[in-house]
């Protein structure tokens, strides 16, 4: 007779190898999306926080954006420490912003790094600060703080002086850099990453054909009120996929 505590552990361990097999998909999709949205280029990265907490799945240092797939990605841990991935692969030399920022927010388990170049540009003038003038940039409505210092963020140290600067808030600019967004899981994380650009587009935009109207406070709370996330991020989520997939970015049988 098979002994209960026993089956119980295999298919837990069954469990964690699904959800694993399917964050790998996910991580793999939202990073090729995004390149093929040219939102990230040839070197920014998605990570995914794995089932237990201190470890998460991201791309290696050398592996192309544009190729990616689920089997190349790395196992990390909050240190930096390259826990598992193909032989002759190592870490993104920025892994230590994903190691302090998931180390930081346990309400996030994704975060996207990218040197988005007309975001960028929000951190280049003096006196111009990005801000909420889409309704769906109501996402920042707590502020999209700036990390005054540029530097590639390539230690530990640098990881946790990012975490701070990003505090509670679900963005931030990198100071002649590039952004970070965080979210609560990969489909959240990919439309937050879309609406962040589009809101930067939008104003640069705006900016040159006049004063720029952000959205009142007033307006940002009706416009909160109305939100569904739950439905929202799913909706935006199928249509990507369904882009991504008929211009031939995705494969039709990941599961996503
Ligand atoms: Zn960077």
């Amino acid at each position: 007779m098979p002994d209960p505590a026993q089956h119980r552990g295999v298919n837990d361990a069954d469990r964690l190898a699904e959800i694993e097999q399917r964050l790998r998909q996910q991580v793999a999709a939202c990073t090729l999306m995004l390149n093929d949205l040219e939102i990230l280029g040839y070197s920014g990265h998605v990570s995914a926080r794995l089932p237990g907490g201190d470890t998460f799945l991201i791309q290696s240092f050398d592996q192309s954006r544009a190729e990616l797939r689920p089997e190349m990605l790395l196992v990390c841990d909050l240190d930096g420490k390259m826990l598992s991935g193909p032989p002759g692969q190592r870490p993104p030399a920025e892994v230590f912003l994903h190691c302090e920022l998931l180390r930081a927010r346990p309400d996030v388990n994704s975060a996207a790094h990218f040197h988005h170049d007309r975001t960028t540009v929000f951190t280049l003038v003096q006196d111009v600060k990005l801000v909420a003038i889409k309704n769906h940039a109501v996402r920042w409505a707590s502020g999209i703080p700036v990390h005054e210092d540029p530097s590639h963020l390539n230690t530990p140290e640098r990881g946790r002086a990012l975490a701070g600067t990003l505090g509670p808030h679900h963005a931030a600019l990198i100071r002649a850099h590039g952004q970070v967004v965080v979210a609560e899981d990969i489909p959240g994380l990919l439309i937050d990453c879309v609406h962040f650009v589009e809101n930067a587009e939008a104003m640069y935009d705006a900016s040159l054909l006049g004063a720029v109207r952000p959205l009142t406070e007033s307006e940002i709370a009706l416009f909160l009120q109305d939100l569904k996330r739950d439905k929202h991020v799913p909706k935006l989520w199928n249509y990507y996929v369904g882009r991504a997939r008929a211009r031939g970015v995705l494969p039709q049988d990941w599961v996503l």
